[in-house]
């Protein structure tokens, strides 16, 4: 850490600017969003305004350029790529590269803070970051993606690197992409595998990671569900987006014994009071490309589906669903953060009020960047670790990280993001003052 790390006077910022916001999304940017709960609990930890400052901010912010002459060899295409370093005190940079038209600065400046929290929480050796470029990758052939995503490693190049900054698949990119990434970025630097996570297994991609997100989501939920008194075999759960999260997350949930009763996609939902078979869903998913129309279910439309009556409600798709004009109407005794912010800090502040168990999104859905973990270190050490090692490592981590929650929310009587954050926060401060000056 620089500057004055060593606080002069006790520069605590104003109790009021820690009340839940008036605002709800409006006016909140996601970097204001995420700040809101890094802030409450460097208030709480009792941290100088300077060394908040430092933990707040961005370390480094590339923005770069990337035009791309389409397949007709006539039309041009301007697009923007970021990379965002957050905080690399305890170990290399590591976050997803989301494709999507609206990717921007405040969004991926956002979700790299969610990732230094997110590694520091789960206890890996990695700091915390993210990138994208706002393009629609489903408007691209995959000979322009191929181009798009070799232009994009070569201009990040000099901030990349097994021991600098490791990206991973995120909205809208995927192994395939991870592939290229690696291949372009091994052209100069030799054969990297450990330069990115989430590769095809055929290159160094761990078993397990494709299910790892919504394997973790399951354990935490089973944890959760003793501190909420929930009974989780029978236990109704409605989920948000059945796409690689929601639909491995109902997968092992049902396994457990819980009843799946609504989930949804981008084109609607479905609801069964009985319980879904969601085996069967997963095919009907495969065939027809969603889960809307599924034999023996119910339409429920996207808004319905979150205010549905149940136990456990997972948001599994997009941030911000759950905001003040529908938290009111929210019938869940947890709710499992397995997207990134789907909870506006306000709805949060009413939840926490009314006594609903809420588990954060930077413990609830910490599998996958777990898993990168090991994928990472299995690249390093040229060795495959069998899919049982890798659940049974994945598991036993996700154990810990809530263990941690609950004892520090029990000490401090806080909710479980307040402790999740104090956890992050301080262990990240206390590697930034190791690097400096010391304890
Ligand atoms: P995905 O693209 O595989 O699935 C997203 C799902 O959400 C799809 O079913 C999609 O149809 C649905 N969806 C999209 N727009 C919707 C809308 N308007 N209403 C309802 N549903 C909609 O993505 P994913 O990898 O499952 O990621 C889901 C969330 O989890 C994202 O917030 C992501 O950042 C977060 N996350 C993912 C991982 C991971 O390892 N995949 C790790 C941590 C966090």
């Amino acid at each position: 850490m620089t500057g004055n790390t060593q606080p002069s006077q006790p520069i605590l910022r104003p109790r009021e600017a820690f009340k839940a916001p008036e605002t709800d999304i409006a006016g909140l940017t996601p970097f204001a969003a995420a700040s809101y709960f890094f802030d409450q609990a460097a208030e709480r930890l009792e941290l100088s305004e300077a060394v908040a400052s430092v933990l707040r901010t961005p370390y480094r912010e590339i923005r770069v350029q990337l035009p791309l002459l389409r397949d007709d060899n006539n039309t041009f295409l301007n697009f923007t790529g970021y990379r965002v370093h957050h905080n690399g005190a305890r170990g290399p940079y590591k976050g997803g590269i989301r494709y999507h038209p609206e990717a921007n600065e405040d969004e991926v400046r956002a979700l790299a803070a969610l990732m230094s929290w997110k590694t520091a929480l789960v206890d890996i050796p990695f700091g915390g970051a993210k990138g994208g470029i706002n393009c629609d990758p489903f408007q691209l052939t995959s000979g322009e993606l191929r181009r798009l995503t070799r232009d994009f490693t070569r201009k990040i190049r000099p901030i990349i690197g097994p021991y600098r900054d490791i990206p991973a698949p995120d909205v809208g990119t995927n192994a395939q992409i991870m592939a290229w990434m690696m291949d372009e970025y091994g052209r100069s630097a030799g054969h990297s595998p450990g330069v990115v996570t989430g590769k095809p297994v055929d290159l160094g991609g761990s078993l397990g990671r494709n299910e790892a997100t919504g394997r973790g989501v399951s354990v935490i939920t089973k944890l959760a569900c003793e501190d909420a008194g929930v009974r989780l075999k029978g236990a109704r759960i409605v989920i948000q987006g059945f796409g690689n999260v929601g639909s491995f997350a109902a997968k092992f949930l049902h396994d457990m014994g819980a009843k799946i009763i609504a989930v949804s996609d981008v084109r609607g939902g479905i609801l069964d009071s009985t319980g879904l078979d969601i085996a069967a869903l997963q095919e009907h998913v495969a065939d027809t490309g969603s889960v809307v129309e599924f034999i023996g279910s119910q339409e429920i439309n996207n808004e319905d589906l979150l205010i549905t009556s149940c136990d456990i409600l997972i948001p599994a798709a997009l941030g911000e669903v759950i905001r003040a004009h529908n938290v009111e109407a929210i019938d869940a005794k947890v709710v499992v953060e397995a997207a990134n912010h789907p909870i506006t800090p306000k709805a949060d502040a009413i939840l926490s009020e009314r006594g609903v168990l809420v588990v954060p999104d930077i413990l609830a859905n910490a599998g996958g960047v777990t898993c990168s973990y090991f994928e990472w270190t299995q690249n390093i050490q040229q060795f495959r670790w069998s899919l049982e090692r890798v659940r049974e490592e994945l598991d036993r981590t996700m154990i810990k990280a809530y263990e941690d929650v609950r004892v520090m929310a029990a000490k401090e009587s806080v909710n479980q993001r307040l402790a999740a954050f104090m956890i992050a926060v301080e262990r990240v401060s206390r590697a930034s003052r190791l690097r400096s000056y010391g304890e």
